[in-house]
């Protein structure tokens, strides 16, 4: 039986007024919402004190073990408002699924499945108001996260541990349609080694990142590119998104798991090729392969794929080569593709309740 998250209501929410105001122009990731919900572990009692009650700030000890070895995971879902004003979540028990398997890669407790998705669902319901209206691609953004709050030095598992998602409305990704990114393909960083935490949702692989963002930056692109730990020179993923190809022969094609990040988009994507009469492949594909395909055709088009953006067309590439001089490559006529485009479009319709939820995957709240 999943638990309750019983339900304490802020005494202080925000008015209509400023809740529209806010609702107008969310942004991304800037502006909360009233409650948050939450529950505790610890070893002698296990998971304790399931709620939903008011945003507040936590008190932490300075020794709290996160603040020194970065036990910390997370997920990102989102809960979007039909038509007829109905409040869903996008394949929440996968997230939970994930959640779970990025705690057992960082040695904390794992939260029931069921409790995960009910602590998501229980938060919209009281948050509702808080979920846009479906004019553009708005959103309500779900952060369930974990970490050890256990007041100790010493490196093993904490015997302390604290769950809670927190909401945050979220604008449309592309303010005005749909544009291209740039990839940098980074020489210099790796995101994630075979046996390392790369296929965890941590925050200490975002930590990890920041310096290779920056890197792609000061090059002139959006984003960074990453290729295998091992010298390989195959494609990974750029470290929020995962990457997908589609070839001039039909075929959806992206790289298998292991290091990178399983993520819900990749997953429905592949789901999703046959209709759009494409195949899916996981294999490796190696920068090489993907320098000569695109130049020769063979590569049509080029996009990435999480939450936040659903599918975000790349339109080129930047790197260094063997002898430190650069390369540079356009995807196609340097524009979104065709099927990037109407896969985007497809995804989004399951989502906001326009199109047919054939596979099952949309959850209903309010
Ligand atoms: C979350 C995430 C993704 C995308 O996963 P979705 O479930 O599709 O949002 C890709 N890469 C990394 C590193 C991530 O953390």
């Amino acid at each position: 039986m999943s638990a309750e998250f019983a339900v304490v209501r802020s005494g202080r929410p925000a008015g209509a007024e400023e809740r529209a105001a806010i609702l107008a122009a969310p942004g991304f990731g800037q502006h909360f919402t009233d409650h948050m919900a939450a529950a505790t572990w610890t070893a002698e009692g296990g998971w304790e004190g399931h709620k939903v009650g008011p945003l507040e700030p936590y008190q932490l000890h300075p020794s709290a073990a996160v603040l020194h070895y970065a036990q910390e995971i997370f997920e990102g879902l989102k809960a979007y408002r039909h038509d007829d004003g109905s409040v869903w979540l996008f394949r929440p028990e996968v997230n939970a699924r994930r959640f779970a398997r990025s705690a057992r890669r960082l040695a904390l407790p794992v939260l029931p499945e069921d409790d995960f998705v009910t602590s998501v669902a229980t938060l919209v319901e009281v948050d509702e108001p808080w979920v846009p209206a479906p004019e553009g691609e708005e959103s309500l953004y779900l952060r369930p996260f974990m970490f050890a709050s256990e007041a100790f030095l010493g490196v093993r598992p904490a015997s302390r541990v604290e769950y809670a998602v927190i909401a945050s409305p979220a604008g449309p990704y592309f303010e005005s349609g749909v544009t291209g990114v740039t990839l940098w393909v980074t020489s210099t960083y790796t995101r994630a080694a075979e046996g390392g935490t790369g296929a965890a949702k941590c925050g200490g692989n975002y930590a990890g990142s920041l310096a290779a963002q920056r890197e792609a930056a000061e090059h002139g692109c959006d984003q960074v590119l990453y290729l295998d730990s091992a010298g390989k020179g195959n494609l990974e993923e750029s470290g929020t998104m995962n990457l997908l190809l589609i070839t001039s022969d039909g075929r959806l094609v992206t790289p298998e798991l292991g290091t990178i990040l399983e993520g819900v988009t990749r997953d429905t994507l592949l789901a999703l090729a046959g209709e759009h009469g494409l195949t899916p492949v996981e294999r490796s594909v190696s920068i090489g392969e993907l320098r000569a395909g695109v130049t020769d055709g063979t590569f049509v088009e080029v996009f990435a794929a999480g939450t936040a953006a659903v599918v975000t067309p790349i339109t080129g590439f930047k790197g260094e080569g063997g002898g430190g001089e650069g390369y540079e490559f356009t995807v196609g006529d340097g524009s979104p593709g065709r099927k990037t485009v109407e896969l985007r479009e497809h995804v989004l319709d399951i989502q906001y309740g326009r199109a047919q939820d054939t596979h099952g995957w949309l959850h209903r709240v309010c």
